[in-house]
């Protein structure tokens, strides 16, 4: 930081006053915090390991999960926004080293202009590196790319007992299955070695299909895969049995020379009041985005911000769910079971709580590169809906139902209130993830859904 020195910088790690309220995406739960670190160097970290109590703290990035797997409550968390350098780039191979504190926004920023892309985008730019390895998070090239962790090829982990852990495929490879998807758990990852991908430049060729029915989805999902790279579709929540959506396919554009000006959006100033989020505004909401979509389908160059982050150009949208916040459900449900999916939209539909945040994709086989990864082949269902108390939670369990019957899982990173069982079901292999948590770490999700102390 310019003007302050690093010994200044040093004395800074300051923690906030105790019961510091942190929240996260959803702004569900409401989760005060004990203390919250925010180191500006890595070598502060060790520290803050060692002389933390054991099942005290938890790393934290942009807190851009939605539920509570970026969350602490009662206990600490160390905010890792700051550990934000780039360390080191070869412009020959793409390989870049980084903090984990660095964000995607800002690798797009510096790399981009350079020729060089994300190998794995989420649907956001405002994801740090350390949380999408911890989550191991998918974009909408799943079917060709796997997931971000494949791309990680090394990483330093602050350890409390064992310092800093260089971990790769040859090297403690074990801790770096373990700490891709492993929710934070295992350490602090300190940097990261991630395979950037070549492009030509900011654009996509990008094309519009609408569809209705769960079986034009499939065939268009199927014929896309071998050409387009990027493959995801906006479903409307209220179509149910009748499903209806907008199939958005992609490739990198061939540099045209066309200027590229990155927008900044508007901001939500606060949180709008609940009432203004029903089922009619929703319902009006969704048939003039099908119609206006279904509308100009066909071939078209888009600037990649508005074809990967459309929901990015409103800040801090998520207040449009008003004080009580959201939560986001997303499953995956395997192919074999369509009947699971149509029942899942179905119910959805006839409960009016579903709202204009609908996608469905097609995950590809490639195997994750996580112990804990959530993609695996299925179809991949995730849908807002606004906090209304008990009837969102019931309507929440209900659908749990299906996803287990199913054989399905749920996703830890959008998820708020998933019980142990239906965690089991999902992972059921978590036990075998337990020996590689650092013995300082824990989570309110962790606890939450294994019991742990
Ligand atoms: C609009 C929107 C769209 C999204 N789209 C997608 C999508 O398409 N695909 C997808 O997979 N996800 C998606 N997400 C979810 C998001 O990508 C993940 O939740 C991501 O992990 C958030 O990263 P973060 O930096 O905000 O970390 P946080 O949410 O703060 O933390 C996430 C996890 O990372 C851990 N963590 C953070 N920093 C470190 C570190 N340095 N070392 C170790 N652990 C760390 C935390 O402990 C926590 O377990 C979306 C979220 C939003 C808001």
């Amino acid at each position: 930081m310019p003007g302050q020195s690093a010994t200044a910088l040093r004395k800074q790690t300051a923690a906030l006053p105790p019961t510091t309220q942190i929240l996260s995406w959803g702004r569900y739960p409401k989760t005060a915090h004990a203390k919250v670190h925010r180191p500006a160097w890595n070598d502060q970290v060790p520290e803050i390991l060692q002389t933390a109590a054991p099942d005290s703290l938890l790393p934290y990035g942009l807190g851009r999960s939605y539920g509570d797997s970026c969350l602490n409550a009662g206990r600490e968390l160390i905010d890792c926004k700051r550990l934000n350098r780039i360390l080191g780039f070869d412009e020959l191979s793409g390989m870049l080293r980084c903090e984990g504190g660095v964000s995607l926004s800002d690798i797009i920023d510096v790399f981009l202009p350079k020729g060089w892309f994300l190998p794995v985008t989420p649907g956001t730019r405002f994801v740090t590196v350390g949380g999408a390895i911890a989550n191991d998070v998918h974009g909408k090239n799943h079917h060709c790319a796997g997931t971000f962790g494949s791309h990680v090829r090394q990483i330093a982990l602050h350890r409390s007992s064992d310092g800093l852990v260089a971990c790769s495929s040859n090297e403690n490879a074990d801790m770096l299955r373990a700490t891709i998807g492993g929710l934070g758990l295992t350490g602090v990852i300190a940097w990261a070695d991630i395979q950037l991908k070549r492009v030509a430049g900011p654009w996509i060729d990008a094309d519009l299909v609408p569809f209705q029915s769960l079986s034009s989805f499939l065939d268009l999902s199927r014929e896309s895969d071998g050409r387009f790279e990027y493959t995801v579709a906006w479903l409307d929540c209220f179509s149910g049995k009748n499903l209806r959506g907008i199939f958005f396919r992609g490739n990198h554009a061939a540099n045209s020379g066309k200027e590229f000006h990155s927008k900044r959006g508007p901001k939500m100033p606060f949180a709008l009041p609940a009432w203004m989020l029903n089922r009619y505004s929703v319902k009006a909401f969704n048939n003039t985005y099908y119609r206006l979509h279904a509308r100009k389908t066909g071939a078209t160059v888009l600037p990649y911000d508005s074809f990967f982050y459309p929901l990015d150009s409103i800040r801090q949208w998520n207040l449009l769910y008003g004080k009580r916040g959201f939560l986001q459900y997303q499953c995956v449900i395997p192919e074999t079971n369509l009947a699971a999916v149509v029942e899942l939209l179905d119910r959805i539909a006839r409960s009016g709580m579903g709202s204009f945040l609908g996608v469905l994709k097609q995950f590809g086989s490639a195997p994750s590169a996580g112990m804990l990864s959530f993609p695996r082949p299925g179809l991949t269902i995730a849908l807002d809906f606004a906090m209304r108390g008990e009837r969102t939670l019931q309507l929440m369990q209900s659908l749990d139902e299906i996803v287990k019957q199913s054989g399905g899982a749920l996703y830890p990173a959008k998820d708020a209130r998933m019980s142990p069982a239906l965690f089991e079901a999902s992972f059921p292999r978590w036990r075998s993830f337990v020996p590689y948590i650092d013995p300082k770490m824990s989570s309110s999700f962790w606890r939450r859904v294994t019991g742990a102390h």
